[in-house]
């Protein structure tokens, strides 16, 4: 079993990162153009030509009472958004405040880093990173000078190390901007559960078995009935599969429970989040089903592909760069079921 496991495991970061030359499924190109929420996809940036930097232009909004949130704009990577694409934000408490993601960049962490500063004089005591997709975290470099703790799921250091150069150098191919970014992994790792305290101000961290990622974290802010889901969530934009989809069905089961007022998703708007959990559900599970259907009919991934490529009914955002890789993804899951 560990074997299959683990041979499993080869192939979708195989998939994920270096698709061959000459695949053995022969997938169309398409599947491989697409940014996966963090698998940079060179092929879809646009060159900058200015020097305007746009997440310099995207407020923080105080979606509920100390808490706030830049939201990333529904768009693919690019030099032109300065990879502001994720929902980035900070918690203030009565006497500290917690970072939760940082961008894609140095740069949109200290205009994070300033953000805090001009709603609070209380010191940032907690950095968090919600995965280890570089829209989220890669601007922790910006607070490295504070005296902070850093905090991620007990798999980031791991997925840092295995990924985060292949990050830097995707970065990098899209805007000479990226090039001064950075990657910290988390000084202390959350297993299952941890709580912190930012002062009458308690966050409930949640480390979840492998769904979007193999290292997602929630927090749970009790004061405001918060919930941050992070990448657990999209909201608008498609869902990128990239841990587990049967994993992932069942994280939305318990994902939010009752007492939560507020979802924070890593993409997209803030809302009760009701509505977005139907949508991502019904999205996965078609998924899911769609898959499984074709794998029982004997049908490879190119062919599977082609019968699934088009099927976007609840109109995502970036359907056609992601769709794709889910289903390839999702392929090379369920084939062992
Ligand atoms: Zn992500």
């Amino acid at each position: 079993m560990e074997m299959r496991a683990k041979g499993r495991g080869d192939l979708k970061e195989a998939l994920s990162f270096h698709p061959p030359a000459s695949s053995p499924w022969r997938i169309p190109r398409r599947a491989f153009l697409c940014a996966g929420a963090g698998v940079l996809a060179a092929t879809t940036f646009v060159k900058a030509t200015g020097s305007i930097a746009a997440e310099a232009t995207l407020p923080f909004i105080e979606v509920a009472d100390g808490v706030f949130v830049r939201y990333g704009v529904q768009e693919e990577m690019s030099a032109a958004n300065r990879g502001a694409i994720a929902n980035i934000g900070f918690i203030v408490g009565d006497e500290s405040v917690a970072v939760i993601d940082t961008g894609t960049t140095r740069q949109q962490g200290l205009a994070l880093r300033e953000a805090v500063a001009s709603v609070t004089s209380r010191p940032v005591s907690h950095l968090i990173a919600t995965h280890v997709h570089p829209d989220h975290c890669f601007g922790h470099a910006a607070f490295s000078d504070l005296p902070v703790r850093s905090l991620g799921h007990r798999n980031l250091p791991r997925a840092l190390a295995e990924r985060g150069p292949f990050y830097l150098e995707q970065l990098a191919e899209i805007s000479p901007d990226f090039s001064d970014t950075a990657y910290l992994a988390p000084q202390e790792t959350v297993s299952d559960t941890m709580r912190i305290d930012l002062g009458n101000r308690p966050l409930l961290l949640k480390a979840w078995p492998p769904a979007h990622t193999d290292n997602d974290l929630t927090i749970f802010d009790e004061r405001a009935g918060l919930l941050w889901a992070a990448d657990l969530l999209f909201a608008g934009r498609l869902p990128t599969l990239d841990g587990s989809l049967t994993g992932w069905l069942a994280a939305l089961e318990i994902l939010r429970p009752p007492g939560v007022r507020v979802v924070v998703p890593g993409h997209g708007p803030v809302s009760d989040g009701v509505a977005a959990l139907q949508q991502e559900r019904a999205y996965l599970t078609r998924l899911r089903d769609g898959v499984r259907a074709a794998i029982e009919e004997g049908l490879d991934i190119s062919a599977t592909l082609a019968r699934m490529e088009n099927d976007n009914q609840l109109d995502w955002l970036l359907f056609d760069t992601n769709h794709g890789r889910n289903v390839v993804a999702a392929y090379t899951e369920l084939e062992w079921e």
